[in-house]
């Protein structure tokens, strides 16, 4: 991606080196203090460790930790700081172009850059959890040292483009809040609390909204391509990138075997299938991943 020189959003938080004090400032006060939505939405569905951690007696955060501490990151990884910057400029500037189009105002995400713990808006985690989207802050959280754990752990290809990927998936995370899908999905995911849907359900539910994701993604990509910003090869790493992510996948690979009864992110094949719909359409036009065969 020809990302150099290019303007970065200012809607990127730097929370590297800063423990549990990283992201936006979340008011935990009052009567809601314990009261935590843990609900995030992950890149896949392997997630580590995510706690509400807000108000947790447990955690001490060291005095001093509001301010920057001493992060020296490598050259390499500085880059990929600016590059995240540049992605999520594109993704302000794709969803400022077609939300107004649906007759909705596009609110810009924040974009959390951490180092293995973060306390966002929907409680603690480290950096196991993997890219995720917390919908109570409006905040994309990532650890850059995801884009090694794609490649080593997941198996993705080598190549910026990846991680344009996967910021512009967890950034359609935000869209589909905007355009109110993830209160519904958090509804059916009421309903599966109280019993009245069963798990395998709502697992179902689950992948089509994470299928709508990458379809968001896909449009994203799109708008780069017409800006004249892709190269050779970076379709490729985005693919390379939803393959590694596909919950058949990565239950073999952990594993051993798959159960798609448990998939709730979508099979490699329909993560990049919906990934390039999303693509090919450049727009909300073929967004339906409920009513659409997946
Ligand atoms: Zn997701």
């Amino acid at each position: 991606m020809k990302w150099q020189g290019r303007r970065q959003s200012s809607n990127v938080n730097d929370a590297r080196g800063r423990g549990f004090t990283g992201g936006r400032k979340v008011a935990a006060g009052g009567g809601f203090g314990l009261i935590i939505a843990l609900v995030v939405f992950l890149l896949t569905g392997n997630p580590g460790v995510l706690t509400g951690g807000l108000d947790n007696q447990n955690i001490i955060v060291p005095s001093g930790s509001q301010q920057q501490a001493q992060y020296e990151p490598s050259q390499r990884e500085q880059q990929l700081f600016e590059y995240a910057g540049v992605v999520l400029a594109d993704i302000e500037d794709t969803w400022n172009t077609l939300l107004p189009k649906e007759g909705k105002q596009y609110v810009e995400p924040e974009l959390t850059i951490y180092s293995g713990m973060v306390q966002s808006g929907c409680g603690t985690a480290d950096s196991g959890v993997g890219p995720f989207y917390c919908p109570r802050d409006h905040s994309i959280y990532l650890d850059l040292s995801f884009y090694d754990t794609l490649i080593e752990r997941y198996g993705a290809k080598q190549g910026d483009f990846s991680m344009a990927y996967v910021i512009a998936h967890e950034a359609g995370h935000h869209v589909q809040t905007i355009l109110g899908v993830t209160q519904q999905l958090d509804e059916l995911r009421q309903q599966a609390a109280a019993g009245r849907l069963s798990q395998e359900e709502f697992n179902q539910y689950s992948v089509r909204f994470e299928l709508q994701a990458d379809y968001l993604a896909g449009v994203v990509a799109r708008y780069m391509a017409e800006k004249g910003y892709l190269e050779e090869g970076d379709l490729e790493e985005a693919l390379s990138a939803a393959a590694a992510v596909g919950d058949d996948h990565i239950q073999k690979k952990m594993q051993g075997y798959a159960d798609p009864d448990t998939f709730n992110h979508g099979t490699s094949a329909q993560r990049q299938r919906w990934f390039m719909e999303g693509y090919k359409a450049g727009d909300l036009s073929g967004w339906d991943t409920f009513s659409n065969p997946i």
